[in-house]
């Protein structure tokens, strides 16, 4: 009995296997923006997201150690029974001051953030429109969600408006994201917001990639472009460094989030230790320009490097692709620079569209520019000699 799902199980191995998709954690022994040590080998780390180097700083290790001594390991329940303590109070209230925003609400991760939003706010007269490089947990919220939904072409604002102008009964939700995490790039929010307003429809922004990263005070894609969405959703795992999301919204939303929300109501709340180390990493974000100056130093650098490159991408954000096109020269090329010792994302479907194979090349305060250097150099070379890719 039970057979069936061995075969199963088996059949998609094999086939995932034998389309070169197949993929398996590497051991880490230690991971910050600047190292990973992996196999008993170091590697400069070109493929996180603590862009602000914090992951791995004294200070925000002793916000966990203080917070621990504090207010214990765990936070013993969900949110509504007895897991909502004074430090998840406080890190809410400093997002809203710091954001501009009535209310927000906790989640354990910007996957379940999402996925919350999506399915509470969304019913099945409803449209939800989602760009078309959205995050794997928007869409996957977005089809599973009893509402319709539509895709636009990537940042194609005339498409979005084609998609919103058909009949619907219900309420449209806009989605898009701040920063696009393979492609590094930013959406038009300005425009986007203009033309959710028009139709009458509400915009939400995953602000994963940008929050911390954009703007005077790391406030993130919102803030820069000048808008204020009817949802926004942070995430504390890339330039925080940590772990976690936060959903910006007015207080019927939040409230609403919090008397429905499945991911906030059965789910244990993060632990206090964790809310107290955000909020205070967050003041670090605020206060320490230094830290978006010299990311945007290393991005100069490396776009100049890299400038007329095929497939080396110009952008704006610490994210930068490299496509190569097919999953095998790519990988080859990975690991190829794996050898040299640099630790570069190795992109490849269903993560990205078919023959966008990529490295995701990221940037962090953490490497200094002569590593930067050094691996835009590998990256040239091969990619512009002759022989073109290792085999
Ligand atoms: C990483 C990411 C998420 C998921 O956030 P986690 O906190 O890691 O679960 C959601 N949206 C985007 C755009 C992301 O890049």
């Amino acid at each position: 009995m039970g057979s069936g799902f061995f075969r199963r199980i088996n059949d998609a191995l094999t086939a995932r296997k034998e389309s070169g998709l197949y993929r398996y954690p590497p051991t880490v022994e230690r991971v910050d923006g600047h190292f990973m040590d992996s196999g008993g080998k170091r590697y400069l780390n070109f493929s996180s997201n603590d862009y602000l180097g914090l992951a791995g700083t004294p200070d925000v290790c002793r916000f966990w150690q203080e917070g621990v001594s504090r207010y214990g390991a765990g936070s013993t329940a969900s949110p509504l029974v007895t897991g909502y303590s004074s430090p998840h109070a406080d890190l809410e209230r400093m997002l809203c001051d710091w954001l501009g925003f009535e209310s927000a609400v906790l989640f354990n991760s910007g996957f379940a953030a999402n996925q919350a939003v999506i399915f509470t706010l969304c019913d099945k007269e409803d449209l939800v429109i989602q760009d078309k490089l959205n995050h794997a947990s928007l869409m996957e919220a977005g089809m599973l969600s009893p509402a319709r939904m539509k895709r636009f072409r990537h940042n194609d604002t005339e498409s979005l408006s084609a998609a919103l102008s058909c009949t619907v009964t219900g309420n449209r939700l806009v989605v898009t994201e701040g920063v696009f995490s393979m492609d590094g790039d930013k959406s038009p929010l300005s425009e986007i917001a203009t033309v959710a307003r028009h139709h009458d429809a509400w915009l939400m922004v995953d602000d994963a990639h940008g929050i911390g990263v954009l703007g005077e005070d790391g406030s993130g894609s919102c803030r820069s472009a000048g808008i204020k969405p009817d949802i926004l959703v942070v995430t504390f795992g890339k330039a925080f460094g940590l772990m976690g999301a936060a959903v910006l919204c007015q207080t019927e939303t939040a409230d609403y989030l919090r008397q429905f929300g499945r991911h906030y109501v059965y789910s244990t709340a993060m632990p206090p230790a964790q809310a107290y180390t955000i909020r205070r990493t967050a003041e670090i974000i605020q206060t320490q320009q230094w830290r978006r100056e010299k990311l945007s130093e290393l991005s100069a650098v490396w776009e100049e490097a890299l400038s007329g490159i095929p497939g080396a991408t110009h952008t704006n954000t610490p994210i930068k692709p490299v496509i190569v096109g097919q999953s095998e020269p790519m990988l080859r090329l990975s690991e190829y620079l794996r050898q040299k010792g640099y630790w570069v994302g190795a992109i490849r479907p269903p993560t990205v569209p078919a023959n966008k194979a990529r490295l995701r090349v990221t940037l962090s305060v953490s490497q200094p520019k002569v590593a930067v250097l050094a691996l835009a150099g590998e990256i040239k070379n091969m990619l512009e000699g002759e022989q073109c890719l290792p085999s």
